[in-house]
């Protein structure tokens, strides 16, 4: 949303030198003192393992730098303002009483819904004033929601002495975004923003929030993981995203299990011939099934140090992305194929799919040919084009100031 990510590279750093000094001196314009603290939350890029956490399954974020920069300070009258330098329009302010679910339609929905969820778990907030700003690209598939929701629950947690944990946070964000928000969306999305940490890739079971911090340091490997955002965002996605869902319930009732995260690889087949001529019901349980197992090797695979052994299962979970469960689109398959066909190591969609981001995974002495040829392949089919940035594993959610 901001100038450094317009720029092209943003390359480590835990929030933009400055940034935090920026964001305090433009909180004491707006509300004429200085806040108490400064909080960042990063947004996030999945490595592998899509659509799989709404079905209890596994998930493998990684921070990136791009964060959302919060400036804060409590009240005590019940009121709520909150304001964003990436918006236009002055503060807002709301009432705490008058909070209610799905009765915000703007961006205030994501902060303001973090505030009514802490209320209803019975914590004692009773009033903010906040100002922020974000380097993380709006819309991209690379949850800028969730680091606002993470940066405005982490700087409450610490203000108001609540003591919650990372993933409990999370939790209270997700339920934000799902109830207040209106927003479908698991559980991955707010849990990397709170928990990931810098040089390491999360692995997530999203059935009982267990993780597991894996060594995810491709600059010290000599690769980068580049990430194309397509700019494009098809409007149907989120009526396609819902049918998904759906269909994965269908399966799990048809297979008989909890959660499509029970039925093991090695039962694929059987579970497949179960589900007769559902077709539709049975690509996606196969992709769901094959994703689960494909987390599983990246991370076998990381912690053996054969990073680079983790590029065909990228590929082959694009593919499943791309043919089962169908929500691929004509730029993400782009970069994919350029990708590969240029030299990268390994690419996929990333994301809920129908545009968003791809990542791919490139030895760093190739990652200008590749962007170039990505970047000439969407002038040649006339796309918008795309932006392209590298993401290093960056730290999660934390206190700047
Ligand atoms: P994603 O999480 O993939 O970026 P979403 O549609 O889930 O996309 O969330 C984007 C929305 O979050 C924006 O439309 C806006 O309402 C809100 N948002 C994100 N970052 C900011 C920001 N810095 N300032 C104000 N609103 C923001
Ligand atoms: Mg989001």
């Amino acid at each position: 949303m901001s100038e450094a990510v317009e720029g092209g590279a943003v390359e480590g750093g835990a929030v933009e030198s400055g940034a935090e000094v920026a964001v305090a001196e433009r909180f004491e314009e707006l509300y004429g003192t200085a806040p108490e603290g400064v909080w960042a939350a990063p947004g996030r890029v999945n490595l592998i393992g899509e659509h799989t956490d709404y079905n209890d399954g596994f998930v493998m974020p990684f921070a990136l730098p791009h964060t959302t920069v919060a400036a804060v300070s409590r009240r005590t009258d019940g009121v709520l303002r909150l304001h964003s330098s990436d918006v236009d329009g002055g503060v807002v302010e709301l009432a705490l009483d008058a909070l209610a679910p799905e009765s915000d339609r703007g961006w205030t929905a994501y902060p303001a819904g973090v505030v009514w969820a802490l209320r209803e778990a019975g914590h004692a907030v009773t009033g903010a004033d906040v100002h922020l700003t974000s380097t993380v690209p709006a819309g991209a598939g690379l949850s800028s929601s969730a680091a606002l929701e993470v940066v405005v629950a982490l700087a409450l947690n610490d203000l108001f002495g609540l003591g919650l944990k990372g993933w409990q946070l999370a939790r209270l964000c997700q339920r934000a975004e799902n109830v207040y928000v209106g927003a479908p969306t698991g559980i991955m999305d707010q849990t990397a923003s709170a928990c990931c940490e810098r040089g390491h890739a999360l692995f997530l079971d999203t059935r009982d929030l267990s993780q597991k911090q894996i060594p995810f340091d491709l600059a010290a490997e000599g690769m980068q993981l580049l990430v194309v955002d397509t700019q494009v965002k098809h409007s149907h996605s989120e009526g396609e995203y819902g049918k998904r869902r759906a269909g994965c319930e269908k399966g799990s009732a048809l297979l008989g299990v909890d959660a499509l995260r029970d039925v093991a690889y090695d039962d694929l087949d059987a579970a497949l011939e179960r589900l007769g001529d559902e077709e539709e019901v049975r690509r996606l349980v196969r992709h769901v099934v094959t994703e689960n197992h494909r987390v599983e090797q990246v991370i076998a695979l990381l912690e053996a140090g054969e990073t680079r052994a983790i590029g065909p299962v990228l590929v082959e979970g694009h593919a499943s992305l791309r043919d089962d469960f169908r929500i691929s689109c004509p730029e993400l398959d782009l970069v994919v194929d350029t990708a590969i066909a240029s030299g990268a190591l390994g690419a996929r969609m990333t994301g809920g799919g129908f545009g968003g981001s791809a990542i791919v995974l490139v030895e760093s002495a190739d990652a200008d040919t590749v962007t170039k040829a990505v970047e000439e392949a969407f002038a040649a089919a006339e796309f918008t084009p795309p932006r392209v940035f590298v993401a290093v594993p960056s730290a999660g959610a934390r206190r700047a100031v």
